[in-house]
């Protein structure tokens, strides 16, 4: 009688177990096991549970788990607040000033705990005037924690002591229907937090999950909103996109979706270039691959990749207006980087390298005498070099230039010197004699 009456209700078979409003999933048809969660979680539940709290894996980890792909980490939702919670573990600090967590650490891995929050009703909740919500940190019990996240994939709860999911927006059957989709009505949930729409292009690019109609709708004439998101929250969730591991599939659904205007207004004009949106590309696609491969990936030399044709152009136009190259690169590095700074707020930290990056470029056209092997010798001579090796792909650089520096690189003593291009090194000796402190890199650069 009652499953009849679910039936009708829900227009599906009542579920094993319901508690409160949640689904309650069996490790038989799940098939989470608990040994599929890292060892510090597992403590971290443990403990909170054996204290009398309840104790959850949640978010990400769980769908991962349930898509078959390894978590990138372990969070964990709990009953307790942060102080207690502090209580309970030897290595455990609180972090966020406004947004109270706990790390807990056991050796190399870093838990994360945070308290089960509920969404403030918009009425009652801080916005800004285009309704962004500014404060959410209230506590609230399971259910309201699983209402106040993104989409009902990232909304479940998994006990590793009783390997039971819970489940209160049909998330569970979202996954297995590889479907990603917004709790609530997406239009308000896309205005109270605008960066929402570019995880859901992320994570639908990232885990391959198609987004429900009625989530991606929206998103087109809501784009606009991201303009209104701090700079520092936008940059951070673009280096998570950039550095996804399929950050190529990302720029091609946000281009799809016109959402790049908002994200990376530069990109626009970037990828309008022929020869940059080539450029672009292949070092996103190169990134990917060094993700795939375990390699390491810098922020920097990404973003070099991203504004090197905007480099160019500027390099261009102030060498035409007359600059010497060296004094034209340095104007057209400042000028790129301020522009983008007041858009996307690229940290300063990064520029270093990008500089650097960019500066040794020209070195490797200068093919004689003791220049080559001065290259060489920089730390950042294989950075330089990868960076080089994309522009030749790309078509900007000689296919041959990168063909000379690979096998050069390699080369034995005498097959170096064979090498070697007649010295037209040009000033060189009155360039040392008058050499400012800015170093090598300074000195010697370019011929045009
Ligand atoms: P990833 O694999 O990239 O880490 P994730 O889903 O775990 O993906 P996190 O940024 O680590 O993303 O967020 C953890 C969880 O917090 C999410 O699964 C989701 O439940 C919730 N969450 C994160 N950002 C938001 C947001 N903007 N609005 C609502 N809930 C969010
Ligand atoms: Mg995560």
């Amino acid at each position: 009688m009652i499953k009849k009456l679910f039936k009708k209700v829900f227009g599906k078979s009542a579920p094993a177990r319901v508690a409160g409003a949640a689904h309650l999933i069996p490790y038989s048809e799940h098939k989470v096991s608990r040994d599929g969660i890292s060892y510090g979680a597992k403590r971290v539940t443990d403990g909170l549970q054996a204290a009398g709290f309840q104790a959850f894996v949640v978010g990400g980890a769980v769908r991962d788990l349930l898509l078959d792909r390894q978590p990138k980490d372990f969070d964990v939702a709990t009953d307790a607040t942060p102080e207690e919670v502090r209580r309970v573990f030897r290595r455990a600090r609180i972090i966020g000033r406004r947004f109270r967590l706990v790390h807990v650490m056991f050796g190399e891995e870093t838990v994360e705990v945070s308290t089960f929050r509920r969404a403030i009703d918009a009425e009652d909740a801080e916005t800004d005037e285009h309704g962004r919500i500014l404060r959410d940190n209230e506590f609230g019990d399971q259910k309201q924690d699983a209402e106040r996240r993104d989409f009902t994939a990232n909304a479940l709860f998994y006990d590793p002591t009783s390997q039971e999911i819970f489940d209160y927006h049909n998330g569970y059957a979202d996954i297995r229907a590889n479907t990603l989709r917004m709790i609530g009505d997406p239009e308000v949930r896309y205005r109270e937090d605008p960066v929402r729409m570019l995880r859901a292009v992320r994570l639908s690019a990232k885990l391959g999950m198609k987004l429900d109609q009625a989530t991606a709708a929206p998103i087109f004439k809501m784009k606009e909103l991201l303009r209104n998101v701090p700079e520092a929250r936008l940059f951070d969730e673009m280096l998570k996109l950039l550095l996804s591991g399929h950050a190529y599939e990302c720029i091609k659904k946000l281009r799809a979706m016109h959402l790049h205007h908002g994200m990376l207004p530069m990109l626009d004009v970037i990828l309008e270039q022929p020869m940059g949106e080539k450029f672009v590309m292949l070092a996103l696609q190169n990134t990917d691959q060094r993700i795939a491969e375990d390699k390491a990936t810098s922020p920097a030399f990404l973003f070099g990749a991203l504004l090197w044709h905007e480099v160019l152009v500027a390099w261009k136009a102030k060498q035409e207006a007359g600059e010497k190259p060296i004094a034209a690169m340095h104007a057209a590095m400042d000028e790129v980087l301020d522009r983008q700074r007041a858009q996307l707020a690229i940290p300063r930290r990064y520029d270093t390298v990008m500089k650097e990056l960019w500066l040794l470029q020209p070195r490797f056209e200068q093919r004689g005498g003791q220049r080559p092997m001065r290259l060489l010798a920089l730390p950042r001579f294989r950075a330089a070099y990868d960076f080089l090796l994309l522009r030749c792909q790309s078509g900007e650089a000689a296919t041959e230039l990168g063909t000379w520096w690979e096998e050069f690189q390699h080369a034995g003593d005498e097959r170096r010197a064979e090498m070697l291009l007649p010295d037209t090194g040009g000033p060189k000796k009155r360039r040392r004699r008058t050499k400012k402190p800015g170093g090598a890199a300074q000195a010697e650069l370019p011929i045009g």
